[in-house]
Order: structure tokens, then sequence, then C-alpha cells
């Protein structure tokens, strides 16, 4: 088999160029102080996926105390922003879908929202919130390995629009248009719940502190005497594969979307958890996208939103995002593409 040639290109060379496919994210942290303060780490089955916050606190009960709060308050976000508890604030909203209610938010609720819409009008709807009918099809697909019936999708389409979505800023209320439509957080929830921790960490005067979970991180201040933490972002499979690169991160947020753990594969084609809103069908061109924006939940969004955009319209969307920075690697066809906007150069951790 013919090995792809790796070359790193800017935005604007965009395309032709070959690289590895696969970005591997991991933290790594200094030693403890021996004066200063500690290094904790916790880790927390939270929305379905492990969370880990590691920080730094002058001593265990400080640091305990602080994870716990952090723990807790993203189980109070699962609660509320959860498509998978039928129980949630966001699937008894979903459950209104077409009665013509008004239904008023919670303060969460409400931002995560407000922000969502935001992004399917900047995206003109690539990223869209109200795949959630799109999304259950693919995900029963997924279990029982068979494609959704076109018919069923069709169906399932006719639910599904941003538009249909309407927030009222004056009441903070929201109202689903459509019968049957059904929202999903999943693209963005994280982002904010890492977020949302860190926020509960630094209250509590703990500063120096990474939240990850899923893809999405947000990283406070850096470790005692570092610039930032420490980001793996390396690529995997490939046996040219470029040696492996780190950014720092510092209160700043990072996500990665892409289709390598949640797809699904029928007669040789890899079809992501990411679908595309407008056609119904999960994405079928591998890709891979990390984002690093000043929080968490700008990072989540836009990189679930790029990885439907593609490169060169993703690139743009970033580019006209403050502070935002893409890597993207994606493999249409048998041919590995690599690319990243010109800010993300400045998180990599000089060699
Ligand atoms: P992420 O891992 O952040 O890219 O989010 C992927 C999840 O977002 C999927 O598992 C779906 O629940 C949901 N989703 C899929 N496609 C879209 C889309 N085009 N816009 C918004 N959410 C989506
Ligand atoms: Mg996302």
């Amino acid at each position: 088999m013919r090995q792809p040639k790796v070359v790193h290109a800017a935005v604007g060379q965009l395309g032709r160029s070959f690289g590895a496919l696969l970005l591997f994210l991991a933290a790594s942290c200094a030693a403890p102080h021996s004066s200063g303060p500690n290094r904790f780490e916790f880790t927390e089955p939270q929305m379905g996926v492990p969370f880990r916050i590691v920080l730094y606190a002058p001593d265990k009960p400080t640091a305990d105390q602080a994870a716990r709060a952090a723990f807790g308050r993203i189980t109070q976000l699962n609660d509320i922003l959860s498509d998978y508890d039928t129980d949630s604030e966001l699937s008894r909203l979903s459950q209104t879908a077409g009665s013509g209610r008004a239904v008023q938010a919670s303060a969460d609720l409400w931002f995560v929202l407000k922000r969502s819409q935001e992004l399917a009008q900047r995206t003109d709807g690539a990223f869209d919130v109200t795949v959630g009918p799109v999304v259950s099809l693919w995900r029963k697909a997924r279990r029982e390995k068979r494609l959704p019936a076109p018919a069923k999708l069709a169906e399932a389409l006719k639910a599904v629009g941003y538009r249909n979505l309407v927030l009222d800023p004056q009441c903070h209320a929201a109202r689903l248009l459509v019968p049957y439509m059904r929202l999903d957080l999943g693209a963005i929830a994280k982002g904010y719940a890492v977020d949302a921790a860190l926020k509960v960490l630094r209250a509590r005067g703990v500063t120096r502190a990474l939240v990850s979970g899923g893809g999405d991180m947000v990283a406070g201040d850096p470790p005692p005497g570092k610039r930032g933490w420490r980001i793996e972002v390396a690529p995997l499979d490939v046996t040219n594969a470029p040696p492996a690169r780190f950014v720092l991160l510092a209160n700043a947020g990072l996500a990665t979307s892409g289709d390598l753990f949640q797809h699904l594969e029928i007669d040789g084609k890899r079809y992501s958890h990411i679908v595309d809103p407008h056609t119904g069908i999960g994405l079928t061109d591998h890709s891979l996208v990390t984002v690093i924006a000043p929080d968490g939940i700008t990072a989540d969004g836009l990189s679930t939103a790029i990885s439907v955009l593609g490169p060169e319209a993703g690139a743009r969307l970033v580019e006209k995002t403050r502070g935002a920075a893409v890597h993207m690697v994606r493999m249409p066809g048998d041919r590995i593409e690599m690319a990243e906007s010109s800010r993300f150069k400045r998180f990599y951790e000089a060699p």
C-alpha cells in the first residue's frame, strides 16, 4: 500500500495535501512542587463519558471539596441538558413540540439554546440542535448495523430545522413549532459543562485547573511555573505519521469532533454520528476537527459545525470567531488531507 506523504497546509492552501489521520488528546502536567500547591486528579463518569479534573490546590481537603462541587455542577447540567434522560428539562421541552406552547427555560438551558441558535444562523443550519429525530434514527442504525430506511429519514427530516425553534429573549422562553421536533445538545452541552465546572473551581479559589470530558476540555490558569497545560495533538495509525505535537492551553477551551469512535460502517462506507442537517445523512468524509477557542462551549460548537461545513467554509467561520483556531484532518475517499488556521500555530509548544 502506498504510504501517504505528510504535509501541513495553511488555510488558503486547503484540500490537496496529505497527512496523518488521527489526533489523540492527552494532558500531561508538571510534577508537584514541594513548596507550592500540589497536583490532584479526579475522574468521574458524567454525561455518559468519563470526565476528568486536574487541579492544583494547597491541600487534599481543598482539592476534594472543589472537585466534588465541580462534578456536582456537571450532574446538575446533565439533568437539564440531556436528551437521553426523558425527564430532563430539555426532553420536557421537546415533548411540547407542535403544541403552540412557549416554555420558559432555566438560565443554563437558555444560555445553551441561545448559543446554539447563534451558531445555527452563522452556519446556515450546518450546526442545528433540532437534528434530534434524525440523530435518533442513526443511533438505532448503529445499534442494528443497518442504514436507516430512506422513508423514515425523510419523515424525520420534516421535524428538523433550526428556524422552527423560536426563542423569546424577553421571557427566556422557547417554542418548538413543528410536531415531533426533538432537541439534541450533544454537540455543545459538554463544552458548556466543562466551562461551568471550571467556574465552580475558580469560585473556590482553585484557578490552576483543567477539566475535560468526551473530547471537550477547558483550561484555567497554567500549572505552577508553566505557560500552559500541555495537550498532545498526536497523529496515529499511519506509518510515516508526523511526530506528536503539543499545544499549550491556558484560559481557553479545546474540542475535538470526529467519526473515529462513533460511526456506522456499511459496505465499506463509514457514516459519522455527526449528520448534515440538510440531508439527514451521517458525514462520510472521515474527519477529525480540533478547535481552540476562548471557552469550552465555543470550541465544542465550532468543532461540530466545522465537521459539517468542511475545511474551506469551516476555516472562514473560525477566522471570524474571536480567539478561535482550528486543526483539521479529513479523509475523503482514500486521500488524507490536513489543514490548520494560521492562529493554531501560536498554540504549539516550541519544539
Ligand atoms: P460532537 O461530538 O461535539 O461533535 O457532537 C456530536 C453530537 O452532536 C452527535 O452525537 C449528535 O448528538 C449531535 N449532532 C450531530 N450532528 C449535528 C449537527 N449537524 N448539528 C448539531 N448537533 C449535531
Ligand atoms: Mg461539538
